[in-house]
C-alpha cells in the first residue's frame, strides 16, 4: 500500500471515532517505512503479535508506544517486559508469574490486560468470562510488579459484526463489574460495533496498512 494511503487511512479512521478511544495501528509484518508513514499521520501506538518482532521495532522506534497483542509464550516474556507499554494477552497464572518475575528483576511495573475468550473458541487464547475474575484476583494478590488495567477480547471472525456484538457486550459487563480503565476490543472488520459496546481501545491492521502479506 502506498505511503499516502496509509496516512489517509489512519486519519480517516481517527477522525471517525471518538477522541477518547485509543487507536492502535497493528504493524505486525509491516516495515519500518510503513510504520514511519503512520507516525507522520500522528499515530503513536502500535501493536505487534510476535515478541522478537516487537523487540526489534521497539529498538528502531523507542519513543513510540508498543502494545503486545499476540499469544505469549513464557520463554518470550523476557523480550517484551519493560518495552511493551501494555501486554494485552495475559491468560494464565503461569504467564502472570513469569511477567512478575521479569518485571521485578527489571525494576518496572508492567501494565497488562487479561484476554477474555467470550465466545469460547478453542483455537484462541484467553480465559473464559467465568475465570477472568479469578485470574484478576490472583494477580492483584500475588504479582505486585504487574498492574491489571482491564480486558482484551478478540471476537470470532464474521461477515456481519452484528453477530459478535453479544461478545463485546459480555466483556464490557466484566470491565464495568471490576471497574477497570482499558477495554481493548475491535479490529478492522468490527471496530464500530466494539466502540458502540464500550471499547476504549481498538486494534486496527488491514484497514490502515492494507491486506497483510505473510509470504515475505
Ligand atoms: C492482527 C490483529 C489485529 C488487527 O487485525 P485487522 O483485522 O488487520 O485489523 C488486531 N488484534 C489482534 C490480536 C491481531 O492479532
Amino acid at each position: 500500500m502506498s505511503a499516502n494511503s496509509i496516512k489517509n487511512n489512519y486519519l480517516n479512521i481517527r477522525s471517525s471515532i471518538p477522541d477518547n478511544v485509543l487507536l492502535i495501528a497493528v504493524s505486525k509484518t509491516r516495515t519500518a517505512e510503513e510504520i514511519a508513514e503512520a507516525v507522520s499521520a500522528g499515530c503513536r501506538d502500535f501493536g505487534e503479535n510476535k515478541a522478537q518482532e516487537m523487540s526489534k521495532k521497539y529498538e528502531l522506534f523507542p519513543e513510540l508506544n508498543w502494545h503486545f497483542i499476540g499469544r505469549l509464550q513464557k520463554n518470550k516474556v523476557k523480550y517484551i517486559v519493560g518495552k511493551s507499554c501494555l501486554i494485552h494477552s495475559v491468560d494464565s497464572i503461569d504467564l502472570a508469574n513469569e511477567i512478575e518475575k521479569r518485571a521485578k528483576a527489571a525494576g518496572v511495573i508492567q501494565d497488562i490486560l487479561i484476554q477474555v475468550n467470550a465466545a469460547g473458541e478453542v483455537q484462541k487464547g484467553g480465559v473464559s468470562l467465568k475465570d477472568a475474575g479469578m485470574l484478576l484476583n490472583y494477580i492483584s494478590e500475588n504479582c505486585p510488579s504487574v498492574r491489571v488495567r482491564g480486558f482484551m477480547e478478540i471476537a470470532p471472525e464474521t461477515d456481519d459484526p452484528e453477530n459478535v456484538r453479544v461478545y463485546f457486550k459480555q466483556v464490557c459487563d466484566l470491565f464495568k463489574e471490576y471497574n477497570m480503565d482499558i477495554l481493548s476490543m475491535g479490529m478492522s472488520g468490527d471496530y464500530k460495533v466494539a466502540i458502540e459496546e464500550g471499547a476504549t481501545c481498538i486494534r486496527i491492521g488491514s484497514a490502515i496498512f492494507g491486506e497483510r502479506d505473510y509470504s515475505k
